[in-house]
């Protein structure tokens, strides 16, 4: 899909005949490649977060410039359906009014003071009254930032050390949490990248997805995608969450659901309401800042008062409760009403059953699972059906993903540029943008089945 050529440019005194973008060079429009290219000499891999690069797909990223409800458009002015919407932070669509209002009006009364605000206090409310678990709720700037300090506070109020995580499960760039998973059984970490010392993760214990692990009394907690959206998208079995629930009980091990996906788009009340599981703290981020940066946990009170100032386990954070993050976060929260999960719900099922028939009638062999509202994809012949766990996933042929995503993009629609990723249908993608895309995915299908016999 292409529309209207929108400019983009970065030098002041633009004269570019009939520019009208806010940002302008005069100079003509950049390409993607040259844009990329000067990001690369000021930032490491041109990226700040490494997917972006595009390096488990190939090709090159397109440079955005602005977005809009279902669409974004990149610096060459080229528009395409958007399939990522922020890996999911952007639920209602790119530029909500409702969000660009709330922005904005609260931008003209300051962006940040270090001290508390009404904001900061509505959205914990709001928080509550949809997730009952959370009876008291901190607010902090990402995801990442959710689940090392679910992880303190965990090891704070239990007094133990150690961790049981799944293998892949993922839950930002948290230390403790960055391990190399083992295969099949439960296995003590070994660091998952560089930089991460040994000790770091010399307490993490890795299980499989999907299997209830028995845990001893050395356990401070146990942290899990409670629908795994990071392999794909993994539905929990049944009987795994409440297995989960009643092993952590039995050792006294503290339950933390990482919903930073899941949060306020399964449900109002996020998996933790789809499966009906009180876990005693929870970790937000993604849809509750509306697309600004935001994380937060979440708890019983008991739990959550161990937080300083109240208790010892200390957390700060100077742009904590952002003004501007929490006026996005409201905004976001107040627009999705119980009707709008329904008709998510309605749409995530619809977009996968139209992504199937699109590469059944290619002969592009994939899968797409839909756990409630999220959508994942699988692809090869060979391919586990369905997945459960990380080793399955890892049976998606990652080759082919990469010619279906590189087709997808020349047909105007783009999608998270990595295999394990989920699609992220939104508030934006009506039954007409669904439409396009699954038209595009079938010419996308077909290109891919013949790049890949050539
Ligand atoms: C995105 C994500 C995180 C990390 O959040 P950031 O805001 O990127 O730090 C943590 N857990 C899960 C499940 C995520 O999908």
């Amino acid at each position: 899909m292409t529309e209207t050529m929108i400019p983009f440019c970065d030098e002041a005194g633009c004269s570019a005949a009939g520019c009208t973008a806010t940002i302008c060079t005069g100079a003509g429009l950049p390409s993607n490649t040259a844009m990329f290219a000067r990001s690369q000499a000021a930032i490491p891999g041109g990226v700040n977060s490494s997917i972006r690069a595009f390096r488990s797909v190939g090709g090159e990223p397109y440079v955005v410039a602005r977005a809009e409800g279902a669409t974004i458009t990149d610096v060459e002015g080229t528009t395409y359906y958007d399939l990522v919407q922020s890996y999911g932070a952007v639920i209602l669509g790119h530029a909500h009014p409702a969000v660009t209002a709330a922005v904005t009006a609260a931008a003209a009364d300051g962006t940040s003071y270090g001290a508390p605000t009404p904001r900061e206090m509505k959205l914990a409310e709001a928080i509550s009254e949809r997730v009952p678990s959370c009876e008291r709720v901190r607010l902090m700037n990402s995801g990442t930032e959710a689940t090392s300090t679910a992880i303190r506070l965990a090891r704070g109020v239990t007094g133990r050390d150690r961790i049981v995580t799944f293998a892949g499960n993922f839950h930002g760039a948290t230390d403790a949490l960055l391990v190399a998973g083992g295969s099949g059984i439960a296995t003590l970490g070994l660091p998952g990248t560089a930089g991460v010392p040994s000790a770091a993760v010399a307490e993490t214990m890795v299980a499989p997805y999907n299997v209830v692990p028995t845990l001893t009394d050395e356990v401070a907690a146990v942290i899990v995608e409670p629908v795994a959206a990071n392999m794909g998208v993994v539905a929990p079995a049944p009987g795994f969450l409440d297995g989960l629930r009643a092993e952590c009980d039995r050792v006294g091990a503290l339950l933390i659901f990482d919903e930073v996906i899941t949060g306020f788009r399964l449900s109002p009340g996020g998996a933790q309401e789809k499966y009906d599981l009180a876990p005693d703290i929870t970790c937000f981020g993604k849809v509750i800042g509306g697309g600004l940066p935001i994380g937060s946990i979440g708890g019983r009170a008991d739990v959550m008062e161990h937080l300083s100032p109240l208790g010892p386990v200390f957390h700060a954070g100077t742009l904590s409760g952002n003004p501007l993050a929490t006026a996005a976060g409201l905004a976001a929260l107040s627009e999705l009403t119980p009707d709008v999960y329904i008709e998510l719900l309605a749409r995530a099922r619809h977009l996968a059953a139209l992504l199937r028939d699109a590469c059944a009638s290619a002969g592009f062999a994939a899968s797409f699972p839909v756990v409630g509202t999220l959508v994942g994809m699988v692809c090869g012949e060979e391919a586990a059906n369905p997945v459960q766990n990380f080793d399955d996933a890892k049976t998606t042929d990652e080759a082919a993903f990469g010619a279906f995503f590189r087709a997808m993009l020349a047909e105007g629609v783009a999608m998270a540029p990595g295999a394990y990723e989920a699609i992220f249908v939104g508030v934006a993608h009506t039954d007409d943008v669904i439409d396009r895309i699954a038209e595009a995915a079938e010419r996308a299908a077909r290109r891919a089945v013949a790049e890949l016999a050539g």
